[in-house]
């Protein structure tokens, strides 16, 4: 076991997991820490928190029995992801939880570099842009948890930190590895033990990442990642593989469901509607009343499963969503449908399927859940930032978990489709 990630939310341990795996590293996605020591022949391991918007102190605690965990696994650098657009407070997490991870792993500097070029998150003279817009200027500036309104990393990281803050601009990131790693030691020199890192490229990313190969301790987006194979292939410790992707191949059958209201998915769920492919809506006004919709749905699917994939969908239009959420709260409502589509889950994996693909975050964690899933191996991806998985066990079942704006129109086709090549 090489690389030992601690990620602060579920759908970015599978972005960072994704990344890992397509740059050629066998890698498990756990969700939460392990009970028990890992079973699993991989080469990276991504704990999956749910620690970005909790206090600090438990933040902080959760992280470092992750990393607790992953030292036991062997694994030899570790990794701390949080969010392209640096989702924090003045209170943390990121500053507390760095310093911590950084404490126990006796690392005197580690870098702090959020950029995801592809994704249009780059960093210039400590300044994270969102697309053309300085962080503070974009969508994120209203975020319910946690509003970014400053676009400076190096105030915005200092001010939910102990210890000093510094930059490794652009100029010294674009000179290559040699001239970030003197950087870094004249930071560290000085007396700073967290550096953001510009980076507005890909080969940005790779210098960086080059330069961090002997840190203890990297914390990133998920971008940083597609650099560190090839510290361990140059290190001799990964040899060059094709099959960091591979997955089971399960006979079986497959099914749809869809929890997410997200424009996106509401796309999908009309292409495959209006493809004649077999759909099954959930109410959640039907469910309200008391009827067993779960039961009634898979009674439905009955038969037609065996021949062809079923959906099953609560996704609505905007306006039908308000309505519901007006007459059974927005709460309420919600955790109706995610109790139905995860009962759903249950009934059809009963029922014989081995494939499922399932939209929505929240969706997605009511099923995982239910399924009792503790951890998913990380197959090929589908569209950017999701990828098929598969649970451990005698019995793997294959999933993909989509959160809501992710995907193009034919995803769920596409997904399934994947699985025939
Ligand atoms: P996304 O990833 O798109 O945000 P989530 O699954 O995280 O999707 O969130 C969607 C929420 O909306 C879930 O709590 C789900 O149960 C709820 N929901 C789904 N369909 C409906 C509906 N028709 N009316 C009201 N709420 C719904």
């Amino acid at each position: 076991m090489l690389l030992g990630c601690i990620a602060d939310d579920f759908t970015g341990a599978t972005d960072l997991a994704n990344n890992l795996v397509r740059s050629g590293m066998r890698t498990l996605q756990t969700i939460g820490v392990p009970a028990a020591p890992l079973a699993a022949d991989v080469d990276a391991v991504v704990v999956a928190l749910k620690s970005r918007t909790i206090a600090a102190a438990d933040a902080v605690a959760q992280s470092l029995a992750a990393l607790a965990w992953l030292k036991r696994a062997g694994c030899r650098q570790f990794y701390f992801k949080y969010c392209s657009t640096f989702d924090s407070t003045p209170q943390g997490n990121i500053g507390p939880v760095a310093e911590a991870l950084m404490d126990a792993l006796g690392a005197r500097i580690a870098i702090a570099c959020p950029a995801f070029p592809t994704n249009a998150r780059t960093i210039y003279m400590g300044n994270l842009f969102v697309g053309e817009l300085p962080l503070s200027e974009s969508g994120m500036r209203d975020h319910p948890l946690t509003p970014m309104t400053d676009a400076n990393l190096v105030r915005v990281l200092q001010a939910q930190s102990r210890a000093r803050v510094g930059l490794v601009p652009w100029t010294a990131v674009a000179a290559g590895e040699p001239a970030i790693r003197a950087r870094l030691a004249a930071l560290e020199a000085g007396g700073v033990r967290l550096a953001v890192v510009d980076a507005i490229s890909d080969a940005d990313l790779h210098a960086i990442a080059a330069a961090c190969a002997d840190h203890p301790l990297i914390t990133a987006g998920s971008g940083v990642a597609i650099g560190l194979p090839e510290n361990f292939r140059r290190a001799g410790l990964l040899s060059p593989r094709a099959d960091a992707a591979e997955l089971p191949r399960v006979p079986g059958l497959a099914a749809v469901i869809s929890g997410s209201c997200s424009q996106a998915t509401n796309g999908q769920v009309a292409h495959w509607i209006e493809s004649g492919r077999p759909a099954i809506r959930i109410d959640p006004i039907e469910i309200a009343r008391g009827t067993d919709v779960a039961a009634a749905a898979l009674l439905q699917a009955g038969s037609v499963l065996a021949f062809a994939p079923v959906l099953f969908y609560a996704t609505a239009t905007p306006e039908d969503v308000k309505s519901a959420q007006a007459k059974l709260g927005v709460a309420e409502a919600g955790a109706l449908v995610e109790q139905a589509l995860a009962a759903i889950a249950q009934g059809l994996i009963a029922r014989g399927v081995t494939r499922l693909v399932v939209a929505g975050g929240e969706t997605a964690g009511a099923v995982v859940q239910a399924l009792g899933v503790a951890a998913l191996k990380i197959g090929p991806q589908i569209d950017p930032g999701v990828p098929w998985t598969a649970t451990q066990g005698a019995h793997p079942i294959l999933l993909a978990l989509k959160s809501g704006n992710f995907g193009s129109r034919d995803f769920f086709v596409k997904s399934l489709a994947l699985l025939e090549t």
